[in-house]
């Protein structure tokens, strides 16, 4: 039950370089395009890298905590189900979801950061172009050309943010920020099911670490009005199940709150095709009460979690790490395996980024300490 305004693998703008179907069975194909997308992206390397990437914690500081790969995953289990519910195209949708961390860091943000002031004098670095670039360009699986030859929906749903000046510099993804037009739908739930994931994550996550206490959160209403619900209905819950009793609540009222909201606006403006989606503002939106909770909840992780001391001592030395592997690397760039070596005589810097970028946390570490530590020899 494919709603019109939702994105059509048979209407697909199509590939960069045309490819046959898959086999038919019964007259149809064995999968849609979008499938084929999505089933791209699991067997990539970069996919394959994002378990031992950061989200929050450095990988190694605990079992306990999200990674990169969790994050998607949860990402693309919330959009689907939001997708489904609004009669979107679900394997579009999956497969914008399990992309859309492909080119972060290692390090999470601090690593980002890192890079990107690294590269400023070089066009800078930016996690979600950069997602871009790993299924365009950086994934070498194909004989017949480079990246994975994606079709235009589930790139245009990667990027979901871009100057004007890098718009300029990318093609048919990059004319609806010149042009002001908005995203697919299922491009637009999966920036909503991202926020969702990891906010809440983020709160289990972050109670889990002891770095923010329950006691904190009683500030923030999105968590207290659920916990008093829990706790009224199950007055002696112990603290273990209290928090995914009270998060798992927290994610219900939300994602309701974005069909609800979103089903209303498009039945207001009743688009017929995905031409009248990308011409309107943004449909997909929470209320103007859940915006409002759900902003708080995000400044409370900002000021707590994100900048706890504890996190801050890990983002500087992610810093140092970045930072001097960077300029080991310009400096030399004979430092770099044979392939990267190759990428440098095109572009010396974008190539390092793209090196370092490519990189998990405990590969960028262990790199580190092979270029630095004096006992270390391979
Ligand atoms: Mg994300």
């Amino acid at each position: 039950m494919l709603a019109i305004y939702a994105a059509n693998p048979d209407l697909s703008i199509g590939r960069k370089f045309e490819e046959q179907s898959t086999p038919l069975v019964n007259g149809v194909p064995v999968r849609n395009a979008f499938q084929r997308d999505r089933d791209r992206i699991i067997h990539s390397t970069a996919f394959r890298r994002l378990e031992y990437k950061t989200q929050v914690f450095v990988n190694h500081e605990g079992d306990l905590f999200r990674t990169r790969l969790t994050h998607s995953l949860e990402v693309a289990q919330l959009a689907r189900g939001i997708a489904r519910n609004l009669n979107l195209h679900e394997d579009l949708t999956e497969g914008i979801a399990l992309a859309h961390d492909l080119g972060h860091t290692p390090f999470g943000h601090a690593g980002q950061d890192a890079l990107n002031a690294c590269m400023r004098d070089f066009g800078g670095f930016e996690h979600n172009l950069q997602s871009l670039r790993v299924v365009d360009q950086l994934e070498k699986r194909y004989a017949e050309f480079d990246g994975l030859n994606l079709t235009f929906e589930l790139r245009e749903g990667i990027l979901k943010h871009c100057s004007i000046k890098n718009a300029q510099q990318l093609g048919d993804v990059g004319k609806r920020f010149i042009n002001k037009q908005s995203p697919s739908l299922e491009a637009q739930v999966t920036n909503f099911a991202d926020e969702i994931a990891y906010n809440n994550h983020d709160v289990d996550d972050g109670l889990r670490s002891q770095l923010i206490t329950i006691d904190q959160l009683q500030d923030i209403e999105l968590f207290a009005e659920n916990m008093a619900i829990v706790k009224t209905r199950y007055p002696n819950i112990e603290l273990k199940r209290l928090i995914p009793e009270t998060i798992r609540r927290m994610i219900n009222q939300l994602v309701l709150d974005l069909c609800e909201t979103s089903l209303n606006n498009i039945a207001q403006l009743n688009p017929k095709s995905i031409q009248d989606v990308r011409n309107a503002p943004y449909l997909i939106a929470f209320s103007d009460q859940a915006t409002k909770k759900n902003q708080a909840l995000k400044q409370f992780l900002r000021k707590n979690l994100y900048h706890h001391y504890k996190v801050n001592r890990m983002s500087a030395k992610a810093e140092r790490i970045i930072t001097e592997l960077f300029t080991a690397f310009m400096h030399n760039v004979e430092l770099m395996p044979d392939e990267h070596q190759m990428a440098a005589k095109i572009d010396h810097p974008r190539a390092v980024a793209d090196y370092i970028a490519g990189m998990t946390d405990r590969f960028a570490i262990r790199e580190h300490r092979r270029l630095f530590a004096v006992e270390e020899y391979l």
